[in-house]
């Protein structure tokens, strides 16, 4: 069999799977702590009636899996797609249980997902799915349980309607029941930011160690969405050279730099970067292979595997996206030296400030942006130091030392409770 045939073999769940096993062995876990961590706790299946516009009765497939609870209550984002199935919400289910371990906050793992196509309904029909799904796992959900976030085709409307069906339910508001709200309904400042952010300042950490300045760094990002988008404009803000931006349509690239703020008026008008006059067209995949220092793949999963690990030219890649290289190329670019910023580490940014947004809802005391921003560093630089010095401590790359280290976590945390039978 090749690299790429197990390549496309591997689900989700079984990327996840192949570095905990990686991870859980180097680290001499016990056999039955591996078969505990590996599972989720709970996977809740609903099927979702909804009474359609047209008349007629439809009825969706909804997910929640909830990996650990064992460093505190579940967090993750809840999808909608027509592609969604159980094995990848249990694979980032699991995800979400070491990015928050990482990350050193006070949260397990959980995710969830409606097999819809959001494209298709109507404004009435989301609206009645996104409730009705959150009658169904009320029980098990909570400011204490399980706090939802968006995900995948959800957004703060859609958060707003699981908050007020819960809130419902109880009879009083409860805002910490999800995070990535509206900022009028709970939300927090810099959350919108916040992963583009945390990706910025992970790239600075590794500035650093490379001796290199801001100011001679290339940098090319793959997505212009949440993530691509706010990493693009702090990161010109701050100094960097944004060399190239490609979306699903197309990209650009210009070796002299980009000008975000105009390349930001041209994606407001035309819902795409492809077309912007201050840059040669070049293809979303083509731009990973462009000449860089810096490639932050912010679009979506696998875009780096064994066809093209060879032929990435940045020095340091920062993973904004959620599982963008497969296990086959992790080996390929450790081997060319390539510094990976694993994703449960540049990405943390985001979990991190939805951390803090429930941490607000629960004290009803909002901060200001600038506090948001400054606690957000302090935890990625933190979270950035621990991967990189267990992973020198420990002779692992930097994907499998944010493993080893959350898993660590996790596991330490499990011992102290001990096993409830
Ligand atoms: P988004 O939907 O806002 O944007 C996705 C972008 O990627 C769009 O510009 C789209 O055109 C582009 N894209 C999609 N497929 C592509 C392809 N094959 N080639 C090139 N471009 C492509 O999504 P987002 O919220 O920015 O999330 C992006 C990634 O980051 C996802 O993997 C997500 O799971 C991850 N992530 C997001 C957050 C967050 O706070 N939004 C947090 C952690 C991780």
């Amino acid at each position: 069999m090749g690299v790429l045939e197990t390549e496309k073999e591997l689900s989700v769940y079984e990327s996840m799977a192949a570095r905990f096993d990686v991870a859980a062995q180097k680290l001499g876990l016990d056999e039955g702590l591996k078969k505990y961590l590996r599972t989720p706790n709970r996977e809740i299946i609903v099927h979702i009636p909804v009474l359609m516009d047209n008349g007629h009765l439809e009825v969706f497939d909804g997910y929640r899996v909830q990996h650990s609870i064992a460093r505190g209550p579940c967090k993750g984002g809840l999808r909608y797609s027509p592609h969604v199935t159980l094995d990848e919400i249990r694979g980032l289910a699991a995800e979400m249980t070491w990015k928050c371990a990482v990350a050193n906050i006070p949260f397990g793992g959980a995710k969830g997902g409606i097999v819809c196509d959001p494209a298709k309904l109507s404004l009435g029909e989301l609206e009645k799915i996104t409730r009705r799904y959150t009658a169904e796992i009320l029980d098990y959900i909570g400011p204490e349980r399980d706090v939802p976030a968006p995900d995948m085709n959800t957004n703060e409307q859609v958060m707003a309607w699981i908050m007020d069906t819960y809130s419902m339910h109880v009879r009083h508001t409860v805002t910490a029941i999800v995070t990535g709200k509206p900022l009028d309904l709970g939300g927090s400042r810099g959350r919108k930011e916040a992963t583009g952010r945390g990706c910025m300042i992970a790239t600075d950490q590794a500035l650093k160690r490379f001796g290199w300045k801001r100011e001679s760094t290339r940098v090319i990002i793959q997505g212009f969405g949440n993530v691509g988008s706010q990493a693009a404009r702090l990161m010109h803000e701050a100094g960097y050279k944004i060399i190239g931006i490609a979306d699903i349509l197309g990209g650009i690239i210009n070796p002299h730099g980009l000008e975000i703020p105009k390349l930001l008026e041209h994606f407001q008008e035309h819902k795409t970067v492809k077309g912007y006059p201050g840059g040669a067209p070049i293809g979303c995949q083509d731009i990973l292979e462009q000449d860089c220092e810096v490639l932050l793949p912010a679009a979506t999963e696998s875009v780096i595997n064994s066809k093209n690990a060879n032929k990435i030219k940045a020095r340091i890649l920062t993973e904004g996206a959620n599982s963008p290289t497969t296990p086959p190329a992790d080996d390929i670019l450790f081997e060319r030296g390539v510094f990976v910023i694993p994703d449960i580490l540049a990405n943390a940014g985001g979990v991190t400030v939805s951390y803090f947004e429930w941490v607000q809802d629960r004290q009803g005391y909002f901060w200001p942006e600038g506090m948001v921003n400054e606690r957000l560093k302090h935890i990625m630089v933190s979270a950035f130091n621990d991967v990189v010095r267990y992973g020198e401590k420990h002779n692992v790359n930097n994907r499998i030392a944010a493993y080893m280290l959350a898993i660590d976590r996790v596991a330490f945390t499990i011992k102290l409770r001990g096993i409830y039978a």
